[in-house]
Parts: C-alpha cells; sequence; structure tokens
C-alpha cells in the first residue's frame, strides 16, 4: 500500500498537524516539531503531545508514517566546534521530542563542510553526531537525506550516505530518505523507467534497499545535474510526470512515508488524489 501525504503545517501546536493532513486527504505527513528557523524551543506540553497522539490515532496515521524533518540550521558535519556542539545539542534535543510524540524517525540532512574540512573529516563528523544522538535515545531511526549537493552540502553522492551509514554503530536505527528532486539535480536520473530503475540500482548497490525508510517526491525547477535545490509541483518540472508513475507502481516504495514538499499547497489534495490514480 502507498502512502501518500504532504510535509505539512504544525502552526499552533504539533497536534494540528494530523487535522492539516487529514484535510488533503493526505495518509502520512512530515512536520517540524519546533520552529525550524530557530535553533531554541520550548519543550513539548504533556497536553500537546496528548493531543497529537491521539490526533494520529483518530485518524489513522501510525508512527511509521510521520516522517519529522529537523531545523535548517543544523549542521552535524560543522567545521568549527561551536557551531558543532550547537548542532549536536539542537538535533539530540529533536531526535527526544520525535521519542516524546511516540515517532519512529527524524529525517535531516547530513551537513556541509563549508570549505573548512575535508568532505571526509565532515562525514566522519555527521556519522559521531548520528551516534551520540542514538546513544541518548530509544526507538527513532536518524534518517538521512540525500541532497541536492548545493554549496558545500554533503550527501549528494550513494557513496557518501553509505560513507555515514558504515561509521554509524547501531545501523538497525539509520536509515535513508530519497528526495527525487535532489536526487535528479545531483546528477541521477530519473525521468524514463529505464533510467529510473539504473540509478535505484546504482542506489541497491552502494547504499541497499533494506536502508530506505521514506521519500520525498518532488519535481524539480531545475535541470539534470544542476546542484540546485528548488522543487516543483508533481509533473510540472524538468523530471516530469513519468517518474511519478512509475514510483506509484514499484512495490519498493509500498509502506513507507511518501512525502510531497512542493511549492503549492494549494494543490496538495489535488496532487495526492493524481498520485493514486496512478496505481494500476
Ligand atoms: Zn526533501
Ligand atoms: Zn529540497
Amino acid at each position: 500500500m502507498k502512502y501518500i501525504g504532504a510535509h505539512v503545517s504544525a502552526g499552533g501546536g504539533v497536534e494540528n498537524a494530523p487535522l492539516n493532513a487529514k484535510a488533503i486527504g493526505a495518509k502520512a505527513f512530515a512536520l517540524f516539531t519546533k520552529n525550524q528557523k530557530q535553533w531554541n524551543a520550548s519543550p513539548l506540553t504533556d497536553k500537546s503531545i496528548a493531543d497529537f497522539k491521539k490526533n494520529c490515532a483518530d485518524h489513522g496515521f501510525l508512527p511509521e508514517m510521520i516522517l519529522p524533518h529537523d531545523s535548517y540550521l543544523i549542521n552535524l558535519g560543522h567545521p568549527e566546534e561551536e557551531g558543532l556542539s550547537k548542532s549536536r545539542e539542537a538535533f539530540n534535543d529533536e531526535m527526544m521530542r520525535c521519542q516524546q510524540l511516540g515517532l519512529k524517525m527524524l529525517n535531516f540532512h547530513p551537513g556541509s563542510h563549508l570549505n573548512k574540512i575535508s568532505p571526509s573529516e565532515c562525514l566522519t563528523r555527521i556519522a559521531e553526531s548520528i551516534n551520540i544522538a542514538l546513544d541518548l535515545t530509544q526507538g527513532v531511526t536518524a534518517v538521512i537525506e540525500n541532497t541536492a549537493g548545493q554549496g558545500t552540502n554533503m550527501g549528494y553522492a550513494f557513496e557518501q550516505i553509505a560513507e555515514i551509514i558504515s561509521q554509524v554503530d547501531d545501523k538497525s536505527r539509520v536509515g535513508v530518505c530519497i528526495d527525487t528532486c535532489h536526487t535528479f539535480t545531483s546528477g541521477y536520473d530519473l525521468r524514463t523507467k529505464e533510467v529510473f530503475d539504473q540509478t535505484f540500482a546504482k542506489f541497491d548497490q552502494i547504499i541497499g534497499w533494506n536502508y530506505l525508510r521514506a521519500i520525498h517526491l518532488n519535481d524539480s525547477k531545475k535541470e539534470l545535474a544542476t546542484r540546485v535545490d528548488r522543487h516543483h509541483s508533481i509533473g510540472q518540472g524538468f523530471i516530469g510526470m513519468e517518474l511519478f508513475e512509475v514510483i506509484m507502481n514499484d512495490s519498493h516504495f509500498d509502506n513507507m512515508p511518501i512525502i510531497m514538499e512542493t511549492p503549492d499547497d494549494q494543490i496538495w489534495a489535488e496532487e495526492i488524489r493524481l498520485l493514486y490514480s496512478f496505481i494500476r
């Protein structure tokens, strides 16, 4: 079964996210558990946690189909001590918030070397950051998202993600989220069934299907291999509609959150209906 949704607003409290997801006909959703543009957040209240769990249960959202995303400020591969420890503290807090909410995953962009350390040193720092967070929490899997490779962001090559995973101690609590826009602009073609199969054969060979926990389903405003991260609505960008038909009919993507981060939230309900209509 396919669980399709979008990254919905948690404005007014995390307990509103499942309601916003329900309103667009989603069967999965992503959310920020705190303001993604600020370092500090007040702790989740007992009431907010209870209401979140109740709203998820009432509307049929299993924890396995909910994919929280961490703050954009966090850089788990930060080259400098201060930035690194601040990022690790914030990430540990986000993992803890997920645990409190009864969630199973936290999705994050791996990190950036900022031209101050080598890419491989950056990957080692990211893995160490994950190890620290996994030691402090229980039941939450750290889900690494592949990136477009904009600027000095790591995680655009499958080999880099495999290298991070190889340095994580508890392999049962590390996973991968593949963003289709990032995959395409980082240089892996997805536009036809044939090239899609080639790209995912590489994914399987280098990382492995067993690590795939979620999909970010986005079209792209930028061309193949431009290393720029600009999402477009389903079928309206340079990737085009065939990819979305292919994914909807591939059982590798069953029973995991398939989350749109497409720019026009007014058409999310329509996009979800369209995607479900592709299933043969
Ligand atoms: Zn994404
Ligand atoms: Zn993106």
